[in-house]
């Protein structure tokens, strides 16, 4: 594998400035990747948008939903890395012409939606800038931040979106969750965050063929509809091709999500993809083995 970013700098946990470093990069290296700003989170931080493609047909990526999980940014530079380079060098790459890609697809990714959780897991608290000592709070009082999955205000963005939002309220009362907290607080509304509205708007503005969101862990595909033939049988081919177990979110899980939003409210095949195996936050040494598991999944899941 040709990654640029691995052959330039040496790889480090993926804070939203190394996110913002590497991108810079890939952009000068690949002139093809266009770049423009989704929206800024609540701290101030950009959420970059790339897009490589002409195709009529756009496929979405997602990653970083939940702020310990800025693994799946990683990944998801590194896959558009490599298919930029497979591209450039006109390199078949797991049976399939780069360029066949790029002509018949749009490819739109948004590897951190969460920077702000993200820097709050990797770097602590000193991250979360006016909202530090709130933070703290809603942390138990805690300085350790490294379970952290929730944006700056302690909202769970993907539990915030339209579809089961009301159901999880109730689930919500039930875990005792009363407000903003490090994972699964759903917020006051739908979409009431800057990352997550701006993802959503994203969908319904571009309505693209299909939506893959990314997170740790598990080694599984989250299927919102088990009934849409089409939606399984495109869930079971990214099983066959990954290894990864084709199943419906179950629990808390199953309620909010952004994945049961493209499906149940705009009719978009979408899956929730949880990378790897192990404890989460999992480490960066993982993603080696990860990427090679997933590396012939995320280059058939531009075409299907
Ligand atoms: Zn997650």
């Amino acid at each position: 594998m040709g990654c640029l970013r691995q052959r330039l700098e040496k790889r480090k946990a993926m804070t939203s400035e190394v996110l913002y470093e590497s991108i810079e990069k890939m952009c000068g290296a690949y002139e093809m990747i266009e770049r423009s700003e989704l929206a800024q989170s609540i701290l101030g931080r950009s959420i970059p948008l790339l897009r490589v493609g002409n195709g009529e047909r756009k496929v979405l990526y997602v990653g970083a939903h939940h702020g310990m999980e800025w693994l799946t940014s990683v990944l998801l530079l590194d896959f558009l890395d490599e298919l930029c380079d497979a591209y450039i060098s006109k390199r078949e790459t797991v049976g399939l012409l780069p360029d066949f890609i790029l002509k018949s697809r749009t490819l739109l990714f948004v590897p951190m939606l969460n920077p702000d959780g993200v820097d709050l897991a990797i770097e602590g608290s000193a991250a979360g800038g006016i909202l530090a000592e709130r933070q703290m709070r809603m942390n138990g009082g805690s300085t350790d931040f490294s379970h952290w999955q929730a944006n700056a205000r302690g909202v769970d963005l993907n539990h915030n979106y339209a579809h089961g939002f009301l159901e999880y309220k109730q689930i919500e009362r039930e875990l005792g969750i009363e407000g903003g907290a490090p994972t699964r607080y759903s917020g006051e509304c739908s979409e009431s965050e800057p990352e997550s509205a701006a993802i959503a708007n994203l969908l319904r503005t571009v309505m693209p063929h299909a939506v893959y969101t990314f997170h740790t862990q598990g080694e599984e595909i989250y299927c919102a509809s088990m009934k849409n033939e089409r939606i399984l049988s495109m869930g079971r081919t990214l099983s066959a091709l990954s290894g990864y177990r084709l199943c419906r979110a179950e629990g808390p899980a199953a309620y909010g999500g952004l994945t049961d939003y493209a499906v149940e409210e705009l009719a978009i095949p979408a899956f929730t993809l949880e990378c790897g195996k192990g404890k989460n936050p999992l480490p960066l040494s993982d993603l080696i083995l990860i990427y090679a598991n997933l590396r012939r999944m995320l280059f058939y899941s531009t075409i299907i």
